[in-house]
């Protein structure tokens, strides 16, 4: 015996969020859709947790972040889901899924029935282990992917104030992080293998801007090298990172952020793969017509750069689950997704956008020692990417344009002369 609805959106975080919100704008039925969650709480702005859910003073706590307050829409609480008839299958983990049955197995052993499944099951942090270092389960070592991580991570943080950490990535989620353990007056070393931070999304001048600002609020960084092992003490306690050049760091805590791996083991076998992700179409389209994916596990074509690509990043997230839920429900009336890749990130007072690609040549623009900087990428003649630190929100609307436009560019060095002008006149 079991439950059956028309629609189960597996997953509750960003996507589900999103898309139930959309599912109650083109109406939907009680009892129609479901959404099932292996986390204790309903979909939440995930971002929150590496920026105002580590704040000292007045932190973020739910309620106030649930989705979908990160696109300034309506917060979808627990009540807000009763009252629109959405049944939450919260704290269940799904353990199999069977595409051709169309059913979904709980671990407590109920089966959940479906017309339409969304896949929204995004990704999980990789772990030290997966690359042979040990240890990494100890007390004192925290990676950051859902509540019950941030949770551990400010009981760390707030149990070795004025301590020494260790942040080991150095992409975004290390990024903030050692600005978050900054600011609670921890001493942070970010250790990398990369030659600078951010090394998939910034160039090397981008990343020494960062690298420069988090320098003057003590941050250290030791790049182009790995830790190779942890010292523990004997009630397992990591006491010291130590590193592949034969140094080592003493720690009161660490925190991890190599990298994330998409949730798609239930499909394997079962649905076409790409990239990493679940393969969809233009209406976020499995290989079964039933089942659609969306979010951080969703690898669809990006038609301005003519390409599948899997995209780890909010904002893609929120709009495949609007797209998602426009292809179910008018499918006739929806066109294939069209979507501007656009990744941003906050840390300290900082805040910078990146929309489109980062391939081809960059052009560098704005004030490298002042508080706005900015770039261009530009591929095959065009401007395939843009980046801006510290504009407002007209500027950052005029460089998403320029992407989205794909603009012939002919003369590098009038682009780097425009800057942000250039952006601006479009
Ligand atoms: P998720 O939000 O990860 O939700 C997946 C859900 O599925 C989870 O609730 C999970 O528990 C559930 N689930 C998975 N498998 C099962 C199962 N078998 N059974 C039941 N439930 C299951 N992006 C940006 O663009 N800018 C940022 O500044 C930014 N900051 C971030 C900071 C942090 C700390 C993190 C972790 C991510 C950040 N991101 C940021 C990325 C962004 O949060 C993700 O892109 C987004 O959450 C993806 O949404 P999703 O719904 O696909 O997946």
């Amino acid at each position: 015996m079991g439950r059956a609805f028309v629609y189960v959106i597996l997953g509750g975080g960003v996507a589900a969020g999103y898309a139930a919100l959309e599912f109650t704008r083109r109406g939907v039925f009680h009892g129609e859709l479901c959404i099932i969650s292996d986390e204790p709480v309903p979909p939440y702005e995930r971002p929150a947790l590496s920026k105002g859910y580590l704040l000292p003073e007045a932190p973020a706590r739910l309620p106030s972040f649930h989705t979908c307050v990160g696109a300034s829409e309506e917060r979808l609480t627990q009540k807000w889901y009763k009252e629109h008839g959405i049944e939450l299958v919260l704290g269940t983990h799904i353990k199999s899924a069977d595409v051709k049955r169309k059913t979904l197995l709980t671990a407590a052993g109920e089966t959940i029935s479906y017309k339409i499944l969304i896949i929204a099951t995004g990704a999980r942090s990789l772990k030290l282990e997966e690359f042979g270092v040990t240890g990494s389960n100890a007390e004192n070592v925290c990676y950051l992917r859902d509540l019950a991580d941030a949770d551990r991570l400010v009981n760390v943080m707030q149990s070795c104030a004025g301590g020494n950490a260790v942040v080991i990535g150095g992409g975004y989620v290390g990024m903030e992080c050692a600005a978050s353990l900054v600011i609670n007056k921890i001493n942070v070393t970010m250790v990398f293998p990369e030659a600078h931070c951010m090394a998939r999304l910034f160039s090397p001048k981008i990343a020494s801007y960062y690298e420069d600002y988090f320098n003057s609020k003590g941050v250290k960084f030791i790049k182009g090298t790995i830790m190779s092992y942890f010292d523990m003490d004997s009630n397992g306690k990591v006491t010291a990172v130590n590193l592949r050049d034969g140094s080592w760091l003493p720690v009161d805590m660490v925190v991890v952020g190599i990298g994330i791996r998409p949730n798609t083991s239930l499909f394997e076998g079962q649905l076409t793969l790409e990239r990493g992700g679940i393969k969809v179409n233009g209406l976020m389209q499995t290989s079964n017509s039933s089942v659609y994916a969306i979010g951080d596990v969703a690898a669809f074509p990006v038609k301005l750069f003519g390409e599948t690509r899997r995209l780890e990043h909010v904002d893609s997230a929120r709009k495949s689950a609007r797209h998602v839920v426009a292809a179910i429900m008018e499918p006739n009336k929806t066109d294939d997704f069209d979507y501007l890749p656009f990744f941003y990130s906050r840390v300290f007072t900082l805040c910078w956008q990146f929309y489109g690609d980062n391939a081809g040549e960059v052009v560098h623009f704005g004030d490298y020692s002042g508080s706005t900087i900015g770039a261009y990428w530009i591929s095959k003649g065009h401007l395939v990417g843009s980046f801006l630190e510290g504009g407002s929100k007209e500027d950052f609307e005029a460089i998403a344009k320029a992407t989205r436009l794909k603009l012939a560019i002919d003369d590098l060095t009038e682009l780097e002369r425009q800057g942000l002008g250039f952006a601006l006149a479009v």
